[in-house]
């Protein structure tokens, strides 16, 4: 190749999503990325085997730290994100729990909004308590002045989900990033349902972003994986992180300041966490994920078409009590939606049905083409009740507070014919008129 695409960052998203941080030069020519199906890595000699362990020389030894294909992987998502450096997971939710755990150490808290998915949930009110990290939630997330009183001298990240699961809500990125910047904490949004084709928080100051690479960005429903993407820049070196500190001091000797400095969250989340906890992500995930990404901004553009008809046709509906989803004019998240989501705010959506919990049983046995499953952002179709699944670990009190009663359903638009999704809701709606 004598143009080098893969390192073009002035190239379009599309463009990238097919090219980016990939030089066949460096594989045999193979034009796939090669699976590199292999649990370790020649050291060579010794004296290269002590750089690499010291991390003066880049390179691959043992594959739970780092293996070529998913360096790929970390790339692509790297220049999509528009970010410095990336780091992947078996899951999105050891993305979120490594990270959270490379960001707080007991006695810290966490500022969460409340309506995040369910493991997200679990992880901050019940578990990480057990080791002393407290998740704190923003009383009232649509309230910038909610945000700041909750800060404290404790708190080491606000997180959120850009699009919250599942009710769809949205909540003003730059508004909270600028806060929590005044304190000396970094913004982490778990931006799953927009991707990056959709919304790139970096650029509304968020400084790492967190996936469940298993929805979209995959997009065919064959393989869990998670992805935590760092900004850059982000001053990691103050009193509230002594844990860079020492990270910070141990490796400067090995790296160049202005790299490290760059992706110190990013290099310890690897050296610490997915080194020594061990949630690496199998090269083959990493090949099917880059598979799926390779059409990631087609497959949005359709899935957002069709999302934005059928929360049309539903919300007209006369067995339809309410739809969340916020390009519906009527949504109370219409207006920061139209500043974050120009291209539309993807294509998961919640409803409630007048006929309560029975109905929305009724129609999720009743639907043909829409899967009744729990994941979203595959290319076809699914339907689930939260309440009863993806919701399930989460107390009553705290799914209300989050908008998820008994009656919600959710629905993952695909990229089916549209005509051929309305028919079959409309047909599950009609048995509950
Ligand atoms: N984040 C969001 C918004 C999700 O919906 C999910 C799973 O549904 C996760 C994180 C966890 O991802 P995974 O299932 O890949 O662990």
């Amino acid at each position: 190749m004598s143009y080098e695409a893969y390192n073009d960052n002035t190239l379009g998203f599309t463009t990238k999503q097919l090219h980016a941080g990939y030089n066949p030069a460096e594989h045999y020519r193979s034009k796939a990325v090669p699976v590199y199906q292999t649990a370790v890595f020649e050291l060579g000699d010794y004296d290269r085997c002590v750089r690499l362990f010291s991390y003066e020389e880049d390179g691959f030894s043992y594959a739970r730290f780092s293996n070529p294909t998913n360096a790929v992987l970390e790339r692509r998502i790297t220049a999509l994100e528009g970010g410095a450096a990336a780091v992947s997971f078996s899951s999105g939710m050891a993305a979120i729990s490594n990270t959270l755990l490379n960001l707080a150490r007991a006695g810290d808290e966490i500022l969460a909004i409340k309506t995040l998915y369910g493991g997200a949930t679990t992880l901050l009110r019940k578990i990480l308590p057990q080791y002393g990290i407290r998740g704190v939630f923003v009383k009232d997330e649509g309230e910038l002045r909610s945000y700041e009183a909750a800060i404290t001298g404790k708190t080491r990240a606000v997180y959120l989900e850009s699009l919250g699961n599942p009710t769809i809500t949205i909540v003003d990125i730059k508004g909270i990033a600028d806060i929590a910047h005044r304190y000396g904490i970094p913004l982490v949004v778990d931006n799953t349902f927009a991707t990056p084709y959709l919304l790139r928080p970096f650029e509304y100051g968020a400084d790492i972003v967190c996936y469940s690479a298993t929805k979209y960005l995959g997009g065919h429903g064959t393989t869990i994986a998670g992805l935590v993407v760092e900004k850059g820049g982000f001053d990691w070196l103050t009193l509230r992180f002594p844990q860079f500190k020492t990270f910070y001091d141990d490796c400067k000797t090995a790296v160049s300041e202005d790299e490290l400095k760059r992706s110190l969250f990013t290099r310890r989340l690897r050296q610490v966490y997915l080194t020594d906890m061990g949630a690496h992500l199998s090269p083959m995930s990493a090949f099917n994920l880059l598979q799926g990404m390779e059409t990631l901004s087609l497959r949005m553009e359709r899935h957002v078409e069709n999302a934005v008809r059928i929360a049309e046709f539903l919300a007209g509906h006369p067995a339809v009590q309410d739809v969340s989803y916020p390009a519906l004019p009527g949504n109370r998240c219409h207006a920061l939606c139209r500043a974050y989501f120009p291209k539309g705010p993807g294509a998961i959506l919640a409803l409630r049905l007048k006929g309560g919990k029975s109905a929305a049983l009724k129609v999720l046995e009743t639907v043909r083409i829409f899967d009744y499953m729990v994941n979203v952002g595959d290319a076809k179709s699914l339907i689930v009740h939260p309440a009863s699944s993806t919701h399930f670990s989460v107390d009553e009190k705290e799914r209300e507070a989050a908008g998820i009663f008994d009656d919600t359903l959710r629905l993952s638009i695909g990229i089916e014919d549209c005509d051929d999704l309305i028919a079959d809701l409309r047909h599950a709606l009609e048995a509950v008129r």
